[in-house]
């Protein structure tokens, strides 16, 4: 595999040298999923969430460029896994790039047959947004984080989290949202992780207020923020699976526990008694040995979590698969909390609300702090969103290109794209908007261990939703639409689509926009529909979705 020359920043601005702006956004996202700013290790070509990539290797990263420029607007580049098979002709209402990520059979997929055919270079593993080009750094998820945390804290009848102590784990790429988005609602948050580069990182992008590597520091640090009902986070090195139980025999008290350390691939969760430093190898050498190390930690770092549940701390699993893996590990009790879609994000779901994300191409901040306002003038009665637009617009340090991300619903999702395609059209923004969402939201993804976790009529792993979704993006006008396999909660357990759609100011820009951001989330409220939900039925009905047996 040959390294890239120097750090890929993809281009600004209004000009193109792509033959379509579905193009060039492609080109730009797929660069901007690899910018230093954004990727957790751009050297290998790894975004986030464990080994989450954009690309299958170097050479398959410069074909993907290469092609992307020289598409024309009529035809659609074929992505299998990383790699650039195929370019055909199509029409231009077709999306520009079709991608499938790690996509096995089922009796094959599995993380060692999984590995092997990496091995063999034959497939990589894509994540959610690392493989779809619409990761925009740690703020994409901070506000989904913030909202949840908003959710606990309703949960526990409290206004927000001032006088609550949340402990966590997990620093990463989407963990590392965690320390800012408690603090903005008002909370003290300790969070751990073994790697200390991880937490470094989250101070200097601001999303956490100062770490350690003294417990005892960091723990009378939190408690007396805690006791002060003032808000603060403070990172501390160590192992999750030994710091969580210490915190529990000393009897600290805390109200929230959850985690998101990389628990979705074994070999991406250090195991106890192996060090930063014999982490790789030990991993390579021998994966199933690894494996059985950190399952055995797992199940050590949730009995910790079920001992703080015993104890009345409100404790959920965070979407990475923790308490299987914990389960495989030998912790009987590793289901006694929940995950967090079923506590407390699938009413957001019902309604079709999801993960709404834009990207300004033109890499002005300006354009954000204008479609920002843009937002927030179309929906003057939601008091949530314009506190999360506020608190975004002051706090966020951009990663990358300008971005911003907000949960909007069905019916409200096409009103906020067209908003910014006039926006562009006037030229009131110095370029193109690219519009997409995390693969985690109501209609895109089967799930049992999270999004799709106790549904209401037990449909948790019938993945036919998430494969309409991606089919009906396509032929409402989407400028590349994915469908990827293991995002999020690790191989075998997920399959998952995405779309990303760009406003480049045209009337035909307007026209597909219309339809994929009302048609999107509106499967979204569908699956649930179909599920039973109660909402979703109030939902289609009041907002006119045709559901042909509702
Ligand atoms: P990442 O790989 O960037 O970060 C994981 C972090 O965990 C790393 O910093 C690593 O050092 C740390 N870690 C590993 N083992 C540890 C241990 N034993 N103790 C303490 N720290 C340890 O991953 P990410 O992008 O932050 O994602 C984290 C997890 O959250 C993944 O499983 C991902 O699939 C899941 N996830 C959840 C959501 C959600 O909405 N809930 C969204 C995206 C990702």
């Amino acid at each position: 595999m040959t390294a890239p020359r120097q750090p890929i920043r993809a281009p600004r601005g209004p000009e193109r040298t792509a033959k379509s702006w579905g193009a060039e956004a492609a080109k730009r996202m797929l660069m901007n999923n690899l910018d230093p700013d954004v990727a957790e290790h751009p050297e290998d070509l790894v975004v986030y969430g464990g080994t989450g990539k954009a690309a299958r290797n170097w050479a398959a990263y410069d074909a993907i460029i290469r092609t992307l420029d020289e598409l024309e607007p009529d035809e659609t580049l074929l992505v299998q896994s990383g790699k650039p098979v195929g370019v055909f002709r199509t029409h231009e209402w077709a999306p520009r790039v079709l991608i499938a990520n790690s996509n096995l059979v089922g009796d094959w997929a599995t993380w060692p047959e999984f590995r092997r055919l990496e091995e063999l270079g034959l497939t990589m593993y894509g994540q959610m947004t690392a493989g779809s080009w619409i990761y925009i750094g740690t703020q994409g998820i901070l506000q989904g984080t913030y909202e949840t945390f908003a959710a606990v804290a309703r949960s526990l009848d409290r206004e927000d989290l001032s006088g609550t102590l949340t402990l966590t784990a997990g620093a990463g790429g989407m963990g590392g949202a965690q320390p800012l988005a408690v603090t903005m609602n008002g909370g003290a948050v300790l969070i751990v992780d073994v790697d200390e580069s991880r937490l470094r990182r989250r101070v200097d992008h601001g999303y956490l207020d100062e770490y350690t590597t003294d417990l005892d520091a960091a723990a009378a640090r939190v408690s007396a923020a805690r006791d002060a009902g003032r808000a603060l986070s403070v990172g501390v090195v160590g192992n999750a699976a030994e710091i969580f139980p210490e915190l529990l025999r000393r009897g600290v008290r805390i109200d929230i526990v959850t985690d998101q350390t990389s628990a979705h691939d074994p070999l991406a969760y250090l195991p106890i008694g192996v060090s930063m430093r014999e982490w790789k190898e030990m991993a390579a050498s021998d994966p199933d040995a690894f494996t059985d190390r950190a399952r055995a930690s797992m199940a050590v770092h949730v009995a910790a979590m079920v001992g703080f549940l015993d104890e009345g701390a409100a404790v959920f699993d965070y979407g990475n698969s923790l308490r299987r893996e914990a389960e495989l590990g030998g912790c009987e009790r590793a289901f006694a909390f929940p995950g967090f879609v079923p506590a407390y994000i699938r009413p957001l779901f019902a309604e079709g609300r999801g993960p709404f994300r834009w990207v300004a191409l033109s890499g002005d901040p300006d354009d954000i702090a204008k479609t920002d306002r843009a937002v927030a003038a179309l929906f003057p009665e939601d008091a949530a969103l314009h506190r999360w637009l506020e608190k975004a617009g002051s706090t966020v340090h951009f990663e990358g290109l300008p971005a911003r991300i907000c949960w909007l619903g069905y019916q409200e999702r096409h009103l906020a794209g067209l908003k910014f395609n006039e926006m562009v059209a006037s030229g009131e923004l110095a370029g193109p908007i690219v519009i997409g969402r995390d693969h985690l939201d109501a209609g895109s993804v089967a799930s049992p261990y999270r999004e799709t976790e106790a549904m209401a009529d037990g449909s948790d792993a019938i993945a036919d939703w998430p494969l309409l979704n991606a089919l009906l993006n396509t032929a409402s006008g989407a400028s590349w639409v994915s469908i990827h396999h293991g995002g999020g909660v690790g191989i075998g357990r997920s399959i998952h689509a995405g779309q990303v759609t760009v406003a480049d100011g045209t009337p035909l820009a307007a026209e597909k926009l219309a339809r994929v951001l009302t048609n999107d989330p509106g499967t979204g409220v569908m699956r649930h529909v179909d599920a039973g939900y109660d909402r979703a039925r109030e939902v289609a009905r009041e907002r006119g979705l045709k559901v042909p047996m509702l």
